[in-house]
This record gives structure tokens, sequence and C-alpha cells, in this order.
């Protein structure tokens, strides 16, 4: 199965289980660039995205964004991301939107997905989103309400998941799951320990819906290939 977020690069990542086909591996930042991309290429079931993580806009000049364009035009990565916004972790909200702002652009300019973090900032991600009528892309580790799920939802944009939705007592997140048709939702790790995760992740959504395993599975590695246009 494909892992849809994983940063296979970070030397805390546990290797991936038997079980991973492919794996989306997204940058934080430029300093990463590099290690992503190296990453992906020793196994071409792994595909990168390039872009600067909220955590990481301190670390960067206006002008990497620049830096950013031109490694997209030649690496040519699968998503830009992963980018966002998080207000709980970083203070600078101008200058996190900012960042946020000129990806999406970038994203819409080279008709790529977006891998979006939002931490206690779905409200303005979603704004954001809509003032670029042609942004699309995934929510990863979705955090927000249901309400505000319902309004990604009409915009087309997908639902990643993570190992905090395989816990019995993630209730909030189930009732998400539920709501959301399957054909919207990706499965994925972030910076996991454990290599059993993804199909924990899986077989959560499985029983949360009534449906096999299997076909989980399968409907959410068929989204993940639609959405960054891998086979
Ligand atoms: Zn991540």
């Amino acid at each position: 199965m494909i892992n849809s977020h994983v940063h296979l690069d970070f030397a805390s990542v546990s290797s991936p289980s038997k079980a991973t086909t492919g794996a989306i591996v997204p940058a934080t930042g430029k300093d990463n660039w590099d290690n992503v991309i190296s990453c992906c290429s020793i196994d071409n079931s792994r595909h990168f995205a390039l872009g600067i993580h909220p955590w990481f806009i301190d670390d960067h000049q206006i002008l990497d964004l620049h830096s950013l364009e031109v490694r997209i035009e030649e690496q040519k990565p699968v998503a830009v991301g992963e980018c966002g916004l998080d207000y709980v972790k970083i203070k600078d909200r101008n200058r996190q939107r900012y960042f946020f702002d000129e990806q999406i652009a970038l994203a819409t300019r080279f008709d790529l997905p977006l891998i979006i973090h939002s931490v206690h900032a779905t409200e303005d991600v979603t704004d954001l989103l809509k003032s670029h009528s042609k942004s699309r892309g995934v929510i990863h580790a979705y955090s927000g309400s249901l309400q505000q799920a319902e309004i990604l939802l009409n915009m087309s944009f997908f639902f990643g998941f993570g190992y905090s939705l395989a816990s019995p007592h993630a209730y909030k997140l189930h009732d998400i799951v539920k709501f959301l048709p399957l054909e919207m939702i990706l499965i994925e790790t972030d910076d996991y320990k454990n290599p059993d995760e993804l199909i924990q992740i899986a077989e959560r959504i499985a029983r949360i819906k009534k449906l096999a395993v299997e076909q989980v599975v399968e409907q959410c590695d068929l989204n993940a290939c639609n959405l960054f246009n891998i086979s």
C-alpha cells in the first residue's frame, strides 16, 4: 500500500514495512530538498514533493521561493509541500500566510497538488486555498472540524489520516472519516517509528466504514495515484 506522507529522509523514521508499495516523501525546506530527491532516486516507488514547511520559514528568505520555483521546474516533484499554516507552533501568522500563499500560487502555476500542514488554522488555510481557484491537494493529518471538512470536500480537497486515527478513542476523527467519501481519503504515517502503523490506519478506516480492509487499501492507493499522478 502507498504511504501518502512519510519523511523517509529523516534519520528517526523506521524503514518501511513490507506492506508498503509506494511512498510520497515531502520536503520541509531548502536544506532537505536534495535529501528527499536522493532518497527517492534509489527506489522508483518513492516520489518526492518540494516545499517550505511552516515550522521552518524563519530559516528562509523571500528569495528562497524563487529557488523553489526553479527546483520545481528542474526536478519535477509530484507535489508542492509540505507547506501550510501552524498557529500553535509558529507565532508570526503573516509571514506564514505569505509563504503559504506563494506556494499555492506555484502549485497552481505548475498544475501540481499541494501537501498541506494545517494546525489550528483550517479557516485561514481554506480562505487562502479559495483565493486560488485552481488549487488542489491534500490536507495532511487532518485535525479540523467536521464542518470545515465539509467545505474542503466541496472544494475537492483530499484528507490525509495518520496513526492518531487508529486509536479507538479518537471519536472526532472517526466521525469525520465516517462522513467523508472513501474516494477522498489518503493514508499516511508522517514521521512514524513503527512500520505496522500504515496497515493499522487502514484497518481503522475499514472498521469505521464497515468495509473490507482490502477495499480500503485499494481505494486509498488509487486516490494517491490519482492525486499525485503516479502509477
Ligand atoms: Zn510531514
